[in-house]
């Protein structure tokens, strides 16, 4: 059995438009401007939003 409409080249092309691979998305810490994801602490200070900052221990290993 074969598709009743066979996707055209332009279709396809079309579709595939969004399936680029994009690098890792990095946002700048508001407090320390280093370099973070987004959604995630800040491994240099420990900012996570304006209400919520977590104790960033530089003792353990
Ligand atoms: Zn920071």
């Amino acid at each position: 059995m074969l598709p009743f409409h066979k996707t055209s080249k332009m279709r396809k092309r079309t579709r595939r438009s969004h399936h680029a691979v994009v690098g890792v998305q990095v946002n700048r810490c508001p407090k320390c401007s280093q370099s973070k994801l987004p959604h995630r602490m800040c491994a240099n200070c420990g900012y996570v939003n304006k209400s919520l900052s977590l104790v960033v221990n530089e003792d353990q290993e």
